[in-house]
């Protein structure tokens, strides 16, 4: 992880206060671009720019918009998030796609060997799916193939940053995972999804807090994940596996998960 990939760590950083972290909080705000060629004497200063971003970072968050790197915001900063980013309605989760024909077979594969990591992704994968058929009974079946037979839904390690770019995403630092649709949104037989995790970020299967392990949980990401590939878009409700801010142990299905599902496929 390159020093771009930096997060600030000071807590209580202000309007006119002059620190290194001020310059980490600027690259987790603003697109390069805006930076470079900028002298590091000048970066190092919070100004009226740097506030008002940290407020839309805030708004978008869902905590106090006080314009100051407080616990509140470090917290927000360093907590996981899934980049699709539109939770504009209240309780019920959104739907992404428009889900899958009922009892419809949905093979999956594990594209880029993660070397290592094969066994416990395969374990997350399982747990995943486990959870939303026993707890939200999401009317599908899941199996496991090879890359050979045309997997419907592909999970993957990579860069998340140059896949963001390559499709022309948004992306920032926060972002450790996506669920891209692909194929033709409306007839589910043509539609595929990839689920790809960022390979440069540390990935455990402990539940512990991130703050212990320094590393984010697959098993709640990979369970959010495949809340999106059931058809799910984010919910606004905190508790719910479907909010876009994850936490390490997050690993449920929750009451505003299951009412998504049943909405969606009519059970
Ligand atoms: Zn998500």
């Amino acid at each position: 992880m390159g020093v771009e990939n930096q997060l600030p760590y000071k807590e209580g950083l202000k309007i006119g206060d002059r620190d290194k972290n001020v310059i980490l909080l600027k690259n987790f705000l603003f697109q390069p671009e805006l930076l470079s060629g900028v002298p590091s004497e000048t970066l190092e200063i919070f100004d009226e720019n740097t506030r008002k971003s940290l407020i839309e970072f805030q708004n978008s968050a869902n905590i106090p918009a006080t314009g100051n790197l407080d616990s509140q915001t470090l917290e927000a900063i360093w907590t996981p998030k899934c980049p699709y980013g539109d939770t504009d309605v209240a309780a019920f989760t959104k739907i992404l796609h428009t889900g899958w024909p009922k009892n419809t077979n949905l093979t999956w594969a594990i594209l880029a060997n993660p070397g290592d990591k094969m066994g416990f992704v395969t374990s997350a994968i399982n747990f995943a799916i486990n959870e939303w058929k026993e707890t939200a009974h999401v009317p599908i079946n899941f199996s496991q193939v090879s890359m050979d037979n045309a997997p419907v839904i592909t999970v993957e390690f990579d860069n998340l940053k140059v896949r963001m770019e390559q499709e022309k995403q948004p992306w920032d630092n926060t972002m450790v995972a996506v669920t891209l649709l692909k194929g033709f949104k409306g007839e589910a037989p043509r539609r595929t999804m990839q689920v790809i995790f960022d390979g440069l970020r540390p990935w455990t299967s402990s539940g512990a807090s991130v703050a212990i392990t320094k590393a984010y949980d697959l098993f709640a990401n990979m369970a959010h994940e495949f809340g999106h590939v059931c058809g799910l878009n984010h919910s606004q409700d905190a508790s719910a596996l479907m909010f876009p801010f994850r936490k390490n142990g997050a690993r449920f299905c929750k009451l505003d998960d299951i009412l998504g599902i049943k909405a969606m496929y009519g059970i």
